[in-house]
């Protein structure tokens, strides 16, 4: 299968659109497809900040990625839920969150939800930014240094 824009052989194949791309023509597609379907669907504009809900996994940190390279106000919000399931899940997602953010998004702020043992309530805070670098402590939080 060849890539509809350029004949060089096609990474993917996407039988809903009925469209084979290379990885290059692929890269440019996504964010075309974003940037008309959110114009499509009036969602918001460039004057609007936006906030990803971001899980560390490739969907949410790609949306993420893909809404900042169009331009759009966006923070990135991580929800610390302390699931450990044997794997230590949670912390390794926020450590993905935040090495992704640093890594690749320049000009990024970051808000975590950690929930505490010391109280019912989940912590809200700006965890980070570009100019901070790592993330700031819950206040009053017992756990804020895991
Ligand atoms: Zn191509």
């Amino acid at each position: 299968m060849k890539c509809k824009k350029c004949g060089e052989k096609a990474s993917i194949h996407m039988r809903q659109h009925k469209l084979a791309l290379c990885k290059e023509h692929y890269l440019e597609w996504v964010p075309e497809q974003t940037e008309r379907f959110i114009k499509k669907y009036e969602m918001f504009n460039r004057d609007e900040k936006i906030l990803v809900a971001v899980s560390g996994g490739k969907d949410s940190l790609s949306l993420w990625d893909i809404l900042v390279r169009l331009g759009y106000q966006v923070d990135g919000l991580y929800l610390g839920l302390g699931i450990d399931g044997g794997i230590n899940y949670s912390h390794e997602s926020q450590r993905l969150t935040e090495e992704f953010a640093q890594r690749i998004i320049s000009n990024f702020t970051w808000w975590i939800l950690k929930r505490n043992t010391a109280s019912p309530y989940p912590c809200w805070r700006k965890a980070a930014t570009a100019d901070t670098g790592s993330p700031a402590p819950c206040a009053g939080s017992p756990n804020a240094t895991k």
